[in-house]
């Protein structure tokens, strides 16, 4: 995601559209390779430049309920400054009059990212006995869970019939 810069006249902005693929950390998804599209405006303020754009990740998750995997589209806005040099942690480095958009993309999209994964809203999630996947079928095994001081007061009645 370079933009070289040198022909860049102040005032002027030059649309652009990107599409690569982004590593991510494998703390966010086990799949790290993340294929984006960044589309988007560049230009030059004063002695800065200016990217303003968004950004349309394709992701590839694991469901946290029934561990299926399943692909989700999430789009969000980026907005970056682009300095020569800089103090401010918020602006990005320039270096040799190129901008390179990853870093910020970078950035955002995993604050973009979500942080539960479910594949589907009505995802049933798996059996708590024998694990099978409830969303294909119903097992069959009894899943209710009965709570102790109820059994307690249940087999007192059940003496007295
Ligand atoms: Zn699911
Ligand atoms: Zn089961």
């Amino acid at each position: 995601m370079l933009i070289n810069i040198d022909e860049l006249l102040a005032g002027e902005e030059r649309e652009l559209e990107f599409k690569e693929n982004i590593e991510i950390p494998k703390v966010y998804s086990k799949f790290t390779s993340v294929p984006v599209v960044v589309k988007g405006k560049i230009s030059k303020v004063g002695d800065d430049f200016r990217f303003e754009g968004n950004v349309s990740a394709d992701l590839h998750l694991v469901c946290d309920s029934c561990l299926t995997e399943f692909s989700k589209t999430i789009d969000f806005p980026v907005f970056g400054i682009f300095k020569r040099e800089t103090d401010d942690e918020e602006d990005y480095i320039i270096s040799d009059n190129v901008i390179d958009l990853s870093s910020m993309v970078l950035t955002e999209l995993l604050l973009n990212f979500p942080m539960r994964n479910i594949c589907r809203e009505d995802c049933k999630g798996l059996c708590i006995k024998c694990g099978h996947n409830l969303n294909i079928s119903d097992c069959g095994c009894d899943r209710t869970v009965r709570n102790p001081e109820f059994e307690k007061l249940r087999s007192l009645f059940d003496q007295e019939v």
